[in-house]
């Protein structure tokens, strides 16, 4: 380890005694411009070192940088409990979680791609009129004057413009331009003197226009210098338009010049950036308001089983008696237009499906068929009828863009940017990096289009290459949006910054983690600090330097264990951490798998990327379902399997990802859980034992002890979410939020409780010398030992200890009691859902539980915990399905489902299904290879 008095902190970021959080008095100097792994068993303190003391000292450093509101905040944001820190550069998170902020985010906003796209069509994007295909502009008097001076010279010309005819008498405004010096108008294209015709009738339909100027064209500057003045003129009288009729031989040419954007009669918009941006309502599409989703008929309602053909019932509106006259008009005819009815509805063209859809004059197709319910929609039958076919669908007016329908018009190189954003990343890349245009443009676009193709080529880079830009950040998968802010990093091209990545491995298939290595390496290289929390090996193994924080978690963590390289580090006899990665200590196979009768099938599914694929899955074993990244797991799992159960017991809104039909056993299944990594609460208020509900017996214990009785104080009184004993400065969170501007919220301790939450009366109150804030700050662990003290455990107590037990059996005890639902991590959210399923024990009802990557935070001696949890909950009788990468829980499945081959449109198949041992013999598996080494040794 090395001597933090003797590092440089030009070379070395220095933190000497950190004590934030479990950490004890720990220094360490951390290697500038490297790749630095921290690793340790979960709650071991690596979370409290790289991001609540070097990445919150980073911040608060760049606060203090920033606008003095900001800054009279300084002095209240806790400064990390640590004596000092030298060489820290600006601290940059890169998040592991999905950004669900603001629902309107997509791909491109999130990788600000497309803030720069919108830059780059608001500045040379050329308007394109959709009736004559030609480019819309604004004439300036400089285009006029280059047109005259292009005519042959000696040539006579006129500069005219148009006399806008207002209310008044035609006589009195000819009267206006005599006054003004004007001599003559054209009057149905003749020339007339006004004062010869000033007093004669004048027909209001009649055409004038005001002669500004008769000209005989010369090339010299006199000439030049008329012209100039007397266009300016003319668009000035003519309200921005002007004509230049010239006389060359017997031809009269004429040639109007506008100043107005407009084109083919239309009025155009200038593009600008706002024209292109969908969160404003300047650029938002009109008819779904910048949401790209519309109410409308949804095709999946309609049609919901797409191996049907027509004739077997595909549509489901024309089935039952009253409404298959509609279906039997097409059948009889469908001879006459040659319609496949007995083809499945999958495997019809577009353009049949299209007829389908418009119909002909043999029978009314179904757009048809919803006019006609719609107009009878005043009878509640039919109301009913299309409501049950009405759902989101994509908007027709911006395809999904949400883009006002002119900001197309726009164009570079033939595309547009509803064009752009709705191709994948790899061809965008493409069109970007070959795209072709002028000098004036190349010099405007040159910096923007450096931006673009940098960033859409790391995406491509990190295997993202088949998202669009316009997808929603919302709906990606945890992998995707992990290696989106990664591929984001890299594009800013900062440098000399600290980057702080939590588990980039998640959700990436280890095939993939080579990729990922490459683009840490790549981040490091362009003059960075990069510093990554994590447990995957080949992470590890890359890392310039590894820091070992242990040994254990919580309390009993805490320290720097180890600091050097991966040999170092295997050579280190004493490393919890090193024992698992030579071997010496292994997360055992199971002695054997566990065999399976029952399942729960489901056919067709093609939700996303699936290819209608047909999947069982067994019940009453532990299921894995794996595949790369993007390849279908979440699709299958979480859009269909867990909806399509959940509506058989009632509730869940949310629609079913496509499918055909459930079979199997599905009815011995009484309920399903989805045990995931959204939190338990948002608020501080909850946290792990008010989700357990040991907290009410917590709070009865203390109602109970004789100073709370004598006072009066009920069980209600030690809760901080109603009044009565809570701090009301702080509503009894703890802690006071502060919004900020341009950067997240930032939270201070409440200076009036000083965090604890509770009123100075109701601390009193004490059980065995501790009150309620202080064992709120006991650790799982702690407080199973402080409950369990007397041997003679009352029932409370007793009940109090069984619910600790049970998050202690899931790898929790380092947790404290009392630490905010907010402030745990999606693998901690995820394994308090599970305790609480284990702590109610035995129950008549079988469920299946549906976890998506459990191992998430998890070290290798937590995994093996984490297994032992997984066999208590089958052996209660229940199933679980699992989406894992790791494969430390592969290889204990009983059963594999891998999906792939790769993502995107290349995935959505299912490549095997079986037992691991079975799985190494599949050539086509990526997952198999990864299996191969734990099993075979
Ligand atoms: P790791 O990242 O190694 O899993 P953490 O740094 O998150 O570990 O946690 C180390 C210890 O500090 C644990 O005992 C944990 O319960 C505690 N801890 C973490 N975050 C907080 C917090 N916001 N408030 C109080 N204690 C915390
Ligand atoms: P996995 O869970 O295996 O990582 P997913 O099931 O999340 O994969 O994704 C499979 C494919 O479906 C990917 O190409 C993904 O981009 C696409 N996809 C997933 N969700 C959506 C969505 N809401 N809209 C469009 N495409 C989606
Ligand atoms: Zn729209
Ligand atoms: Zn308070």
């Amino acid at each position: 380890m090395r001597d933090i008095t003797q590092a440089d902190p030009k070379k070395y970021i220095i933190i000497k005694g950190a004590k934030v959080h479990n950490l004890n008095n720990l220094s360490v100097a951390i290697p500038r411009n490297k790749l630095v792994v921290i690793t340790g068993v979960s709650g071991s303190g690596k979370s409290s070192l790289a991001f609540d003391t070097l990445y919150a000292e980073g911040q608060r450093r760049y606060v203090g940088s920033l606008s003095s509101y900001a800054r009279q905040f300084l002095g209240r944001i806790s400064k990390p409990e640590v004596e000092y820190i030298k060489g820290i550069a600006p601290a940059i998170a890169i998040e592991q979680k999905v950004n669900t902020k603001n629902p309107r985010s997509t791909v491109g906003t999130s990788t600000e791609i497309y803030e720069y796209i919108k830059l780059l069509y608001a500045r040379i994007g050329k308007t394109i009129s959709p009736i004559s295909g030609e480019e819309v502009k604004r004439d300036s008097v400089t285009d006029v004057v280059d047109y005259i001076l292009n005519i042959a010279e000696n040539t006579k010309a006129m500069i005219v413009c148009p006399l806008a005819i207002k209310n008044r008498e035609i006589k009195k405004q000819l009267s206006v331009l005599l006054q003004q010096g004007f001599s003559r108008v054209l009057i149905d294209g003749k020339t007339e003197r006004i004062d010869t015709i000033i007093n004669t009738h004048h027909d209001k339909e009649k055409e004038i226009k005001i002669i500004i100027d008769r000209i005989v064209i010369k090339k010299d500057s006199d000439t030049e210098s008329r012209i100039g003045d007397s266009v300016q003129t003319a668009f000035y009288e003519g309200k921005d338009y002007c004509e230049i009729i010239s006389f060359e031989g017997e031809e009269t040419i004429s040639k109007k010049f506008s100043a107005h954007f407009e084109k083919d009669q239309i009025k155009f918009e200038e593009p600008s950036v706002n024209f292109f941006s969908f969160n404003n309502p300047y650029g938002a599409c009109k008819k779904c308001e910048g949401y790209g989703s519309v109410v409308g008929i949804d095709e999946n309602l309609v049609i919901p089983d797409k191996n049907k053909s027509i004739y077997e019932g595909a549509v489901a509106c024309w089935r039952g008696e009253k409404m298959s006259k509609w279906k039997d008009l097409l059948i009889m005819n469908a001879m006459e237009f040659d319609f496949p009815i007995h083809r499945p509805y999958y495997d019809l063209s577009e353009q049949e499906r299209d007829t389908l859809w418009k119909g002909n004059k043999y029978f009314n197709g179904l757009d048809d068929f919803f006019k006609h319910l719609e107009a009878k929609s005043y009878k509640i039958q039919y109301r009913v009828m299309l409501s049950r076919y009405r759902g989101k669908t994509t908007c027709p007016a911006c395809k999904g863009t949400r883009l006002r329908k002119d900001a197309s018009f726009v164009k570079i190189n033939n595309k547009s940017i509803t064009d752009i954003i709705l191709m994948p990343v790899k061809e965008s890349y493409q069109f970007f990096k070959k795209i072709a245009l002028n000098e004036h443009d190349k010099e405007i676009a040159k910096r923007l289009l450096k931006e673009i193709t940098n960033r859409l080529e790391f995406l491509t880079e990190v295997g993202l290459g088949y998202l669009t830009l316009n997808r929603l950040s919302s709906s990606l998968s945890g992998g995707e949006s992990q290696r989106i802010n990664l591929a984001t990093s890299l594009g800013s091209n900062l440098v000399g910054s600290m980057y702080i990545l939590d588990e980039p491995s998640i959700g990436l298939h280890p095939r993939d983690t080579y990729r990922l290595v490459k683009v840490l390496e790549k981040l490091r290289d362009l003059g960075n600090t990069v510093i990554v929390v994590e447990h995957e090996e080949e992470v590890i193994k890359a890392a310039d330097e590894i820091i070992d924080i242990g040994p254990f978690a919580g309390t009993h963590g805490g320290n720097l264990v180890f600091q050097g390289t991966f040999d170092e580090l295997k050579n280190d006899t004493e490393n919890l951490t090193a024992k698992y990665l030579t071997k010496q200590i292994e997360i055992p196979l199971p002695e054997k798998r566990r065999r399976w009768n029952d399942f729960i099938e489901i056919k067709g599914c093609s939700e996303n990327n699936l290819k209608n694929i047909d999947v069982k899955f067994p019940l009453n074993t532990m299921t894995l379902v794996t595949g790369v990244s993007g390849s279908g797991k979440t699709s299958l799992v979480k859009k269909i399997l867990y909806p399509a159960l959940k509506k058989i017991h009632g509730g869940y809104g949310e629609k079913t990802g496509k499918f055909d039909r459930l079979c199997g056993e599905y009815e011995k299944i009484a309920f399903v859980e989805m045990i995931d990594q959204n939190p338990i609460g948002k608020s501080s208020r909850s946290n792990p034992v008010t989700y357990i509900k040991a907290f009410d017996d917590i709070r009865e214990l203390f109602a109970v002890q004789s100073l709370a009785k004598l006072r009066g104080y009920k069980p209600g009184f030690f809760s901080f979410n109603v009044p009565g004993g809570r701090c009301e400065e702080c509503q009894g969170e703890g802690v006071v939020k502060i919004e900020m501007q341009f950067m997240a919220d930032i939270y201070l301790t409440c200076e009036e409780c000083n965090g604890k939450r509770f009123k100075e009366e109701v601390l009193e109150v004490e059980y065995k010398g501790k009150n309620i804030a202080d064992v709120l700050e006991m650790t799982i662990s702690d407080a199973i030992l402080f409950f369990s003290k007397e041997k003679t455990a009352a029932t409370r107590e007793k009940r109090i200890l069984q619910k600790l037990q049970s998050l202690e059996d899931v790898g929790m005890g380092y947790v404290k009691l009392g630490q905010s639902a907010n402030t745990l991590s999606g693998g901690e959210a995820q394994r308090i859902k599970l305790a609480f399923f284990l702590s109610k024990g035995n129950t008549s009802k079988q469920g299946l539980f549906i976890f998506d990557e459990p191992t998430t935070g998890l070290h290798f001696h937590d995994i093996n915990k984490l297994l032992k949890s997984f066999n208590s909950l089958i052996s209660l009788g229940h199933s679980i399905i699992i989406i894992e990468h790791n494969p430390e829980v592969i290889k204990s499945a009983d059963w594999i489902i891998d999906i792939g081959p790769n993502g995107g449109d290349e995935g959505g198949d299912i490549i095997f299904e079986g037992t691991p041992e079975d799985l190494l013999h599949n050539k086509n598996s990526f997952t198999a290879p990864f299996i191969k080494e734990k099993i075979n040794n």
